[in-house]
């Protein structure tokens, strides 16, 4: 473990004074389990449950956020096993998969999605008369369940009739709150992207913490870290650890721990323990 600056030794320690009503967020892959070339071999740190299970205890929560789904990480991580030792511990270990659109947790067990976005019905009630007005009302719209795509395929040219709808497709997605997400004849149209700040954000209020160390390794996770940041400066005790790699390092300037890769996470995951029993036993 290595902080990244005097300031990073001090946020260190006011973590640890407030580690039973603190959260640690981990990334998974990069950060819980290393980066190998199939990512469906992507499995977890073989020592990660472990240092998991034990620190659970000391900590208000854990939380896995990922951009993967969550079956997929919960499959990879082994994470329903080190769910049931850590419920069984009185504690609860939260994942959040799809940057946050699904939800897990070792008390519901049972993955949580989204229902569709606010803006969602009421877009796809104005949409027929916008792909009229736009002479494309035999485009093939497939109602995606959280997203609408229109494809433009099928009509007789293709490509004209894609430039043609972009542009009020864009306003009327606007116009409802959403987005769009402009593919190879397709205009896709969802809810603006979820990130894992948000999950940071509202997890932080749900369980009332005080603290919230966060752990990465990309550039999916720089809206994490800067989560922390504003939560931070609301009063909490913040800890931005980075699981450095050569790939990457985005996150190195702004993090107040460096450690390397799913190891170091690891190593910290076990000091953290330890030094929050070694203060509490002082304390
Ligand atoms: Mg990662």
């Amino acid at each position: 473990m290595q902080f990244s600056s005097p300031e990073g030794e001090h946020r260190y320690a006011d973590l640890v004074r407030v580690a039973d009503r603190t959260i640690v967020g981990l990334d998974f892959d990069g950060t819980l389990a290393p980066i190998v070339d199939d990512p469906t071999r992507a499995h977890i740190h073989p020592d990660a449950a472990d240092a998991l299970i034990d620190l659970a205890p000391q900590v208000a929560a854990i939380a896995v956020i990922t951009g993967r789904p969550a079956r997929q990480a919960l499959d990879l991580g082994g994470l329903e096993e080190v769910g049931d030792a850590i419920q069984g511990a009185g504690k609860e270990l939260f994942l959040f998969g799809q940057y946050g659109n699904e939800r897990w947790s070792s008390r519901q067990r049972r993955i949580v999605s989204p229902r569709p976005p606010r803006g969602l019905a009421t877009f796809e009630r104005d949409l027929p008369r916008t792909l009229r007005q736009a002479d494309a009302a035999d485009a093939y719209v497939e109602d995606k369940g959280l997203a609408v795509a229109v494809h433009t395929r099928r009509l007789p040219d293709p490509g004209e009739a894609f430039e043609r709808l972009l542009p009020p497709m864009r306003a009327l997605a606007e116009a409802h709150g959403m987005v769009v997400e402009p593919g190879r004849n397709v205009i896709e149209v969802r809810s603006p992207g979820a990130h894992k700040g948000m999950v940071v954000e509202k997890l932080a209020a749900e369980l009332d913490a005080r603290g919230f160390l966060f752990a990465g390794d990309d550039l999916g996770d720089l809206e994490a870290f800067e989560a922390v940041t504003e939560l931070e400066k609301t009063g909490l005790a913040a800890l931005r650890v980075c699981s450095a790699s050569q790939e990457q390092s985005a996150l190195l300037p702004l993090a107040d721990v460096v450690v390397t890769g799913p190891s170091g996470v690891v190593g910290l995951l076990r000091q953290l323990r330890l030094d929050i029993m070694q203060s509490s036993a002082i304390g």
